[in-house]
């Protein structure tokens, strides 16, 4: 099943897919043995700063061969990109599908650069996700009101664009949240109401169970989380090496991997409504 038809039928399950970045070998085992654990598929995300740092032949194919080796269906997403030369690099690599981020710019400029992507993206198959409002990055602004998404302009981005998904802004942020956001649910149903396309909600570290899953019975179908897997995994890391002389690099991850393994496997359950 290709990735839009797994976000559309988990929407209608009154599910959602969760969607991780990974950063290395060891957080890339870590997620997928969780998926494998739970039994469900995953949307496993590159941004551009990972594909600086693995580059792009080795990201796709450790995410390939991980999928394989552990027999999880796994989707391989761009986040958050406006390199138009990335995104066809990473279309003409095989990826799943591509976020087109050009939030940030005013909304007819939004809507240029991502018919550009959709119609690169669609000619090869491949879904895109673009943003519509603005999910700030914590630390450099505070979310405010201004900045979420409105359900009319998500009625003709989606209908002006050809978007396959829409990331929305509903009082969410990246990065780590000094107290829990709240989401916006209301908003959110009108968002849902306004457009079919599959909603996605971004920084969705530090936000709780109980609002995932409400903001999933309104249409969320992709749950992007990141922030608290390279949390939990440099803390556990940085805990065990600073009690241990260990130089075995095949024993100073694993116990940071098995860290990942549970959050994540927690956050896949939350996103299919499956208690423990
Ligand atoms: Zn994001």
């Amino acid at each position: 099943m290709k990735i839009l038809d797994t976000l559309r039928a988990k929407r209608a399950a009154g599910q959602a897919v969760l969607a991780t970045n990974f950063y290395n070998l060891e957080t890339l085992l870590a997620v997928m043995r969780a998926a494998k654990a739970v039994g469900e598929p995953v949307i496993l995300q590159t941004s551009p700063s990972t594909l600086q740092y693995t580059g792009l032949p080795m990201a796709v194919a450790m995410a390939r061969a991980a999928a394989v080796q552990e027999g999880v269906t796994a989707y391989l997403h761009l986040d958050h990109c406006n390199d138009l030369a990335l995104i066809r690099a990473c279309l003409e690599a095989g990826y799943d599908s591509v976020m087109i981020d050009a939030s940030e710019q005013q909304y007819e400029a939004n809507v240029r650069a991502t018919r550009v992507v959709v119609e690169m993206a669609h000619a090869m198959g491949v879904a895109v996700e673009a943003e519509l409002g603005t999910v700030p990055k914590l630390g450099q602004a505070a979310a405010t009101v201004d900045g979420l998404t409105l359900p009319d302009d998500a009625r003709r981005f989606v209908g002006e664009t050809g978007v396959d998904s829409l990331a929305v802004a509903i009082g969410t942020a990246h990065g780590f949240y000094k107290q829990e956001p709240k989401l916006d649910l209301a908003r959110l149903e009108a968002i849902r109401a306004a457009v079919d396309v599959p909603l996605v909600l971004h920084g969705g570290s530090g936000v709780s169970p109980a609002q995932w899953q409400d903001a999933i019975r309104r249409g969320i179908a992709k749950i992007n989380f990141a922030t608290e897997i390279k949390d939990a995994f440099t803390r556990t890391v940085k805990a065990s090496m600073s009690t241990s002389d260990e130089i075995d690099l095949r024993k100073t991850f694993p116990p940071a991997m098995a860290v990942v393994t549970e959050l994540v496997a927690e956050k896949i359950r939350v996103c299919a409504m499956k208690s423990r």
